[in-house]
């Protein structure tokens, strides 16, 4: 039997959550699904696993990954789950890293296709999407996350059967809890869905330097990003952040300024249909992968092509 964890949000199972039923499936057997906290008996109904198990307790109204991990490694323990599957995503990911140390077991991360068998062939995306692996997973019980969008999801349908359950958590496995959460600005454009991004980096200089980044994203209707030392200089938030440890992209342009280009950032923009760049350096790395590049001081091209638009 395998045990999929399925995030949620409103009521309903995330994509990368259907994307991971699938793979399971895959496996061959039957397919159970662990909804956590508020909204997962709503979620469960448009689960299609043979059985929707839902945990309910007050203290996950918030993330709290040990208990994700406890809640996880119990239920594996209890259906006698071989192998657990989760969604490459960042909270799912965070678990599944603290049940493998639970369980003392490897965890198989970022999978885009598995081939069952003892051990599972399995295929995975490393170093920030820029090789494919194929490897054999030895394990007594096979833990694994799915690289988001990588393979199609189950199409919703009702579960066999759904059954809340109140998990037993220890005071250990609430220490570290989601105390807050930063909202992007009201009435912005979200980095995912935006279709223009205008993103700076280190060659901006200063927090007050993104001004004309600002500028240029609202007359394109975009959203705002950033490069890591950006987020590390402390001028912009995290949120913000393109690249492998950061939001992973595909606008239909993404404007690229005072970016040098490292994998680490082109592994987050490389879903861009369009790439320009504005570097003072024509030997820059981002040049490498943009579409159009200006090679000039970001400060004077990129007042220059908002002036141009207003005019226009
Ligand atoms: P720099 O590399 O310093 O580049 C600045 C650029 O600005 C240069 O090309 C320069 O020519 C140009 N410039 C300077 N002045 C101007 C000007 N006035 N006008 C126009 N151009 C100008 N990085 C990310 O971005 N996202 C990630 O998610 C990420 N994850 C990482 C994960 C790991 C494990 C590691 C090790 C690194 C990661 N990094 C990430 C960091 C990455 O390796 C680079 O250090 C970072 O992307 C560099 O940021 P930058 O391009 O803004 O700065």
């Amino acid at each position: 039997m395998n045990l999929v964890l399925v995030e949620h949000a409103e009521g309903v199972a995330t994509e990368v959550s259907l994307q991971a039923l699938a793979l399971a499936r895959g496996l061959g057997g039957p397919v159970h699904a662990l909804l956590i906290g508020p909204g997962g008996r709503e979620a469960a109904a448009g689960v299609p696993a043979d059985v929707a198990h839902v945990a309910e307790h007050e203290a996950l109204e918030a993330f709290a990954p040990d208990a994700w991990a406890a809640i996880v490694c119990d239920l594996a323990g209890r259906t006698g789950a071989t192998a657990i599957v989760a969604p490459g995503s960042e909270h799912a990911t965070d678990a599944m890293a603290r049940a493998a140390a639970r369980l003392g077991e490897p965890l198989a991360a970022n999978c885009t296709s598995v081939t069952p068998g003892d051990p599972i062939a399995l295929t995975r995306v490393r170093w920030g999407g820029s090789l494919l692996e194929e490897a054999l997973l030895h394990a007594g019980r096979a833990l694994l996350t799915v690289a988001p969008h990588a393979v199609a999801g189950a199409e919703p349908g009702s579960p066999g059967a759904v059954e809340p359950f109140t998990p037993a958590l220890a005071d250990a496995d609430l220490v570290v809890r989601v105390r807050d959460r930063l909202a992007p600005a009201a009435g912005g454009v979200s980095l995912a869905d935006a279709k223009v991004v205008v993103s700076g980096g280190r060659g901006v200089g200063s927090a007050e330097g993104f001004a004309p980044i600002e500028d240029l994203a609202g007359l394109l209707g975009g959203a705002v990003g950033c490069s890591r030392a950006v987020t590390m200089a402390g001028w912009r938030p995290h949120t913000e952040q393109v690249g492998q440890t950061g939001n992973k992209i595909a606008p239909e342009i993404y404007i690229a300024c005072g970016v040098s280009g490292a994998t680490q950032h082109i592994a987050g923009c490389k879903g861009a249909k369009r790439i320009l760049a504005v570097n003072t350096d024509a030997e820059a790395p981002i040049m490498s992968v943009a579409d159009y590049a200006v090679v000039g001081d970001l400060h004077e091209v990129l007042p220059a092509i908002s002036a141009a638009i207003r005019k226009a």
